[in-house]
């Protein structure tokens, strides 16, 4: 039976392909019998895994060092379970007596334990089971391997580009194994459309819809879906018309993307001759090439907190100014910016371990970003020696997200003094002028702008924050998504404000979250002031086919005028108008 579900468009295009749903807990495992062969293999299998999450979490335990106390009692408490006979040896016993596969046994085992733990009448007894379903949880991850990879194994025979991904909620490091294994594209129940899951969606150009409410329960695995990633549309088992005429439209968005790299080398300048930047935001460094193909000027913002993602440990020193460096060379003298970990809020280091840090509420206004660099000052200056090691490789630019206080900017620059000065007593180069720009993703730093002004040698607009913090809505909840407005007028003034105030005394300001790269908010920008745009690959040429029909003579004093607007359906009108 065919039937439409209704989302979130959050990355455009059309998807064809078959259903693959995602477990909504790692804990709907396969079920497998085994040959009595196979079942000292399975054991070692098992006791691998278990030792494979005792290190991480020892790992973590170093790693934290100065962590808050909740922290290391729940390394603890998992560390005792990891321990513990009737999860470590009861498995074992079940897989011999009962000849099931690894992950099939412990999750039977949890389920035994769970019932016992739910008997208890102490509450702080009966919570303790969610500790044993969370240890368990990590020793199935390991057992299956990366996400993407056990998903593409289970469907062998499609090849991955024609899967769409059908998930109760995907976290930005499940996104990240996207990023290896090529799907047509993914599709969630929860989530909003500039969650960090959203906005990845948009950096690997697939399309995808999310806030489906509850697709995961409706389609059933291998059914044939289109998704529309322009109208956030899925249609269920479509019939052959409207599957062949979605085939057509597919053809056609290809050709038009076709058409756009013709543009690649043109020079990026509006009618009268002024120069616009495109630069590209990237996540981890293999999107370097992507954004070459796409003809970047430079990166505008590496979203290095990406390099956490997705594992239970911290890269050293050493692997981050790999990384780093892999990125500063593969833009071949291009500038790199890149931002200093924005950790915290939806992006943890691994989703188990920071919960009991962040105790679960309002992550978003929590101590994440600088505010968490700050508090760990060794994270910090490894971090920092490892950008100002890459620095030397090509013209290299640190970012600060989420700065609100002067003492927060006066507190990073005497951090950055501290690396460079250790740098220079070890005789190791690095660019001494790196120059240092701010985040301005908090309404107070917009409005104070002149203290950043003073401080900084660029600032960069973080739109998704500034308008989830502007009109204090949950940027990844679908059910306040419809109150995302980034054609606020709050939302402009503050743009407007931070653009003219920094014009003012020469400062550059650039735009780097999802706004600079809405097509239809291009002209507005340009009108605005804005010279320098930051956003997904994917976008640039699309925005650049803009930057070249536009004319700022003209632009500038229309758009002056729609500023003072404040009623929403006359910018709606405005903006129309601006881009007929
Ligand atoms: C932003 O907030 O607009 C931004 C670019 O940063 P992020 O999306 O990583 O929070
Ligand atoms: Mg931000």
């Amino acid at each position: 039976m065919s039937f439409t579900l209704h989302g979130l468009p959050v990355s455009q295009g059309i998807a064809i392909g078959r259903a693959m749903l995602m477990s909504h807990a790692t804990l709907e495992v396969s079920h497998l019998t085994l040959t009595p062969r196979m079942v000292d293999k399975e054991i070692a299998r098992f006791d691998a895994a278990i030792k494979a999450v005792k290190g991480e979490l020892e790992t973590m335990r170093v790693t934290t060092e100065h962590a808050p106390p909740e922290l290391a009692a729940f390394i603890d408490i998992h560390t005792m379970f990891l321990e513990d006979p009737e999860l470590v040896e009861k498995p074992r016993d079940i897989i011999r007596d009962r000849r099931c596969n690894a992950e099939w046994a412990l999750v039977q085992q949890m389920e035994h334990l769970v019932s016992q733990f739910d008997e208890f009448d102490d509450p702080y007894l009966r919570e303790r089971k969610f500790d044993v379903v969370q240890v368990v949880e990590r020793v199935v991850k390991e057992l299956l391997g990366r996400p993407g990879r056990a998903l593409a194994k289970a469907h062998k025979g499609v090849t991955e580009e024609l899967l769409i991904v059908v998930a109760h909620d995907l976290s930005p490091a499940d996104v990240i194994t996207f990023k290896e294994n090529r799907f047509a594209s993914f599709i969630t129940d929860v989530g909003g459309g500039t969650s960090h899951t959203a906005i990845l969606a948009r950096s690997l150009a697939i399309p995808s819809v999310v806030g489906l409410g509850n697709a995961r329960s409706l389609i059933r695995d291998g059914e044939q879906l289109i998704v529309d990633g322009t109208r956030g549309v899925v249609i269920v088992n479509p019939d052959p018309r409207v599957l062949e005429e979605y085939r057509l439209r597919k053809e056609q968005i290809e050709l038009e993307k076709t058409k756009l790299k013709r543009l690649k080398t043109a020079r990026s300048q509006t009618i009268d001759k002024v120069a616009v930047q495109l630069f590209a935001n990237i996540e981890l460094p293999g999107d370097v090439p992507g954004a070459l193909e796409a003809g970047a000027e430079g990166i505008g913002l590496f979203r290095t907190e990406f390099l956490f993602l997705g594992r239970g440990d911290m890269p050293d020193e050493h692997e981050q100014y790999e990384a780093y460096k892999k990125v500063v060379k593969g833009m071949e003298g291009r500038p790199v910016t890149i931002r200093t970990f924005d950790l915290g809020n939806d992006k943890d280091i691994h989703s188990d371990e920071m919960c009991a840090d962040r105790v679960k509420t309002n992550p978003a206004l929590g101590r994440r970003a600088i505010r968490l660099s700050l508090a760990e000052p060794r994270m910090f200056q490894t971090q920092l020696r490892a950008i100002l090691r890459a620095s030397k490789y090509g013209p290299t630019k640190l970012l600060i997200p989420m700065l609100a206080h002067a003492h927060e900017i006066d507190q990073t620059l005497a951090a950055l003094e501290q690396a460079k000065s250790s740098l220079r007593g070890e005789k190791v180069a690095f660019d001494e002028n790196i120059e240092v720009g701010g985040m301005i993703e908090i309404p107070a730093a917009a409005l104070a702008v002149g203290l950043f002004l003073r401080r900084l040698d660029f600032l960069s607009i973080g739109t998704n924050d500034l308008i989830q913090y502007t009109l204090a809505i949950d940027r990844s909840d679908e059910q306040v998504s419809s109150l995302y407005d980034p054609l606020h007028p709050a939302v402009l003034m503050l743009i407007a404000h931070t653009l003219a105030s920094a014009e003012k005394v020469g400062i550059p300001v650039s735009v780097c979250g999802e706004m600079a790269g809405d097509p239809r908010l291009t002209r507005l920008l340009l009108g605005m002031g804005l010279r320098i745009f930051s956003m997904h690959p994917s976008q640039i040429l699309e925005v650049k086919s803009h930057v070249l029909k536009s004319e700022i003579e003209v632009l500038a004093p229309t758009v002056r005028r729609m500023l003072r607007l404040d009623e929403p359906a006359k910018l709606q009108e405005a903006l129309e108008k601006l881009n007929a």
